[in-house]
């Protein structure tokens, strides 16, 4: 920017490729408007909020149509330059309109203008005084009040606050406290700052590391303060969290804050609750289940510095830190890294990014690394570090290929794997069937003419919820009911293909004394449903477990001893020239949520194609070997990360202007 001139730079969440020139408020001096500051603007014919970035001597538009500011919201930035910074190669890199990249760095409380200074909680505590005037207690007249005051006075002299009330199991609770508050029997408080340290005894202690685990933490510990690249390669189980753990314990101490990704919040329960176990209230989660308060608090906690370590999903990426000294992303293979809408970016790879222009180290963690990262690790861009799995501890299962190519098949269900889960129910053993898509069938057709329902916003085809009989577009989340006949010739219409939802169907006919247990999006909606399940999963209240990615992920079942992936085909063959490598994580994943140390299980994969070289490979080397095997073609294709791709994407409300276009 040039030196500060009498116009405002700003940017506007618009989708327009570029920033709006305003003159600051009448009698302010633009000068003293730094970037970072929000503004109120007129825009249009209405106001709206944006960001100063900058300053300019001249105006891209005519003196006289120049609009005033109406309003300065902040005196200071909300947002430090490093990340205005970061933003703004971010809009430039992923090509995206600047107003809204940058709009996206914030917190939805404060695009929408809310306060960006963090209010002391409130809390409350017991009484000794007791209230003015001669007063019984509330007793059996009012028992929630007396339950109440008993937690506070047995709590007494430590300050309660509305999550610690919530803790103790005392429902509806806010009426009668604020009786006890008028009464006098309770003392309202504003707490300092939720920054009390904890008591050091009553957190946890970190582990002895073993060799492997020494030796990857001595590599990130000699590159604390400058920035370096390290790739954390350890299958599941293999210690990857206690490195993490005690890494971030180095940089707590060095003063400086610890950000750690994860794919995703409600899949990571052991994790988040082992750093809270580890470092208490010096923590702050960002995730998408979060009130747009709780979300903006915990925000504002790391900006101000108030919290040290700051776990968060894909967008947490974007939390400005004073003092960073560690980013962590755990399982950087997973494609909720990336975002597909709007402003489209890797969350992994801005992290990259960002530890390199803030000179801090990285670790990126996984047990099935994406090939980029064992491309850039094998061009030692990145150190490889290698956690092999500790002798005694859990072997892989076994891998098989069934072929079911002209095989008897019971829907989704070859007749050989649905002996074998007969088999396993016989012997008392719980089995796991992994198919990567929800609903009733993907597809419904006319019988008579080949018609397919396509969603009518995105051409998509609309996948059929058969509990629902409504026909939904995954893609775009429309949905409507279930045609009864052909839209085109009025003929009866077929399902084609298998979901979760119609495997669950197979499985009651097929086996009707099995307990089965379906857990994907639709089952899990319900706010405490998937800890449910989960629970019923492992206390083996269930036979067979049947769900998409989401039982992939974080959790691991001890009593399932046969794991089934029904489909390995779409894999095989797609467009997307990745979809090889994530069936392949997947499978690899799937097989890691099943069996103990002494019983580790068969994994069975379902496939047309049983001599593909690569799911071979795979089945009987592993991931390491698929995964060379993998970035040779790749080579030979000259396919990312051997080139550079763009993908590019039309949209219209007529599919001729997009062809056109294209
Ligand atoms: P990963 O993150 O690679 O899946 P974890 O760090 O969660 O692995 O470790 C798996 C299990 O082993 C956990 O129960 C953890 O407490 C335990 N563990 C990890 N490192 C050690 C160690 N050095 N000594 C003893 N137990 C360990
Ligand atoms: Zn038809
Ligand atoms: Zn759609």
């Amino acid at each position: 920017m040039s030196a500060p001139g009498e116009y405002l730079l700003i940017a506007l969440a618009t989708p327009l490729r570029r920033l709006f020139t305003y003159l600051p408020p009448a009698e302010t001096n633009a000068a003293g408007m730094p970037a970072g500051l929000r503004v109120r603007v007129p825009f249009g014919n209405r106001q709206r909020i944006g960001l100063v970035l900058g300053h300019s001597n001249d105006a891209d538009v005519e003196y006289r149509r120049l609009k005033r500011v109406s309003e300065i919201i902040d005196s200071t930035p909300v947002l430090p330059d490093a990340q205005l910074q970061l933003l703004r190669w971010a809009a430039d890199y992923y090509q995206h309109p600047i107003g809204e990249a940058i709009m996206a760095g914030l917190p939805t409380r404060l695009r929408q203008g809310g306060s960006d200074q963090l209010e002391h909680p409130r809390g409350w505590r017991f009484n000794p005084d007791g209230p003015d005037v001669d007063m019984p207690r509330p007793g059996t007249r009012a028992p929630r009040q007396e339950a109440l005051l008993q937690l506070f006075e047995s709590r007494h002299p430590e300050a309660l606050t509305t999550s610690d009330i919530a803790a103790a199991g005392i429902m509806n609770w806010r009426a009668p406290l604020q009786t006890l508050v008028e009464r006098g029997w309770l003392l309202e408080v504003t707490l300092p700052s939720d920054q009390q340290p904890d008591d050091t005894a009553t957190l946890e202690q970190p582990l002895q590391l073993n060799a492997d685990q020494s030796r990857a933490l001595a590599t990130i510990r000699s590159s604390y303060g400058r920035h370096q690249t390290h790739l954390l390669d350890g299958v599941t189980g293999s210690g990857k969290t206690e490195v993490y753990l005690q890494a971030t314990a180095d940089i707590l101490e060095q003063q400086r804050q610890c950000l750690l990704l994860l794919p995703e919040i409600a899949l990571t329960p052991q994790l988040i609750r082992r750093f809270e176990d580890r470092f208490g209230r010096r923590l702050a989660i960002l995730h998408s289940g979060l009130t747009d308060a709780d979300r903006c608090r915990a925000w504002l906690r790391a900006r101000d510095g108030l919290a040290d370590v700051i776990l968060g999903t894909r967008s947490a990426v974007w939390t400005p830190l004073p003092r960073p000294g560690l980013i962590i992303v755990d399982e950087e293979h997973d494609r909720s890294y990336k975002q597909q809408d709007g402003f489209r970016y890797h969350a992994r790879d801005v992290a990259i990014m960002r530890a390199y222009r803030e000179s801090v180290p990285i670790v990126l963690g996984s047990a099935t690394p994406s090939l980029e990262s064992l491309f850039n690790a094998g061009q030692q861009r990145y150190t490889h570090l290698d956690l092999p799995a500790r002798a005694g501890q859990a072997r892989s299962p076994a891998m098989h290929v069934l072929d079911i190519r002209q095989a008897p098949m019971h829907g989704a269900l070859s007749e050989r794997f649905l002996q074998m889960l007969r088999d396993n129910l016989a012997a008392g053993q719980q089995s796991l069937l992994f198919l990567n898509r929800r609903g009733y069938a993907p597809v419904i057709m006319c019988h008579a003419c080949g018609w397919t329902a396509l969603c009518h916003r995105c051409d998509t085809s609309m996948t059929y919820h058969k509990h629902k009989q409504r026909l939904c577009c995954h893609h775009c989340g429309h949905e409507h009911p279930r045609p009864r006949q052909c839209e085109s010739c009025g003929a009866e219409l077929i399902e084609v293909g298998h979901g979760t939802e119609r495997v669950e169907q197979t499985l009651a006919e097929a086996l009707p004394e099995a307990r089965v247990l379906r857990i994907d999006r639709d089952s899990t909606r319900r706010k405490g449903a998937l800890e449910a399940m989960l629970q019923d999963a492992r206390g083996g209240e269930a036979d067979i477990l049947i769900g998409t990615q989401m039982l992939a992920k974080g959790h691991h079942f001890p009593g399932v001893s046969l794991v089934g992936i029904l489909e390995a085909d779409g894999g095989l063959f797609s467009t997307d020239f990745r979809a090889l490598e994530h069936m392949a994580q997947l499978i690899i994943q799937v097989s890691g949520r099943a069996g103990r140390a002494e019983h580790p299980g068969t994994v069975v994969i379902q496939t047309h194609h049983p001599n593909h070289e690569l799911l071979r490979t795979l089945t009987e080397q592993g991931y390491p070997a698929f995964a060379s095997a993998a970035l040779a073609e790749r080579q030979t294709l000259d396919l990312p990360p051997y080139s550079h791709m763009a993908l590019m994407r039309a949209e219209a409300k007529q599919a001729s202007e997009a062809e056109r276009f294209l």
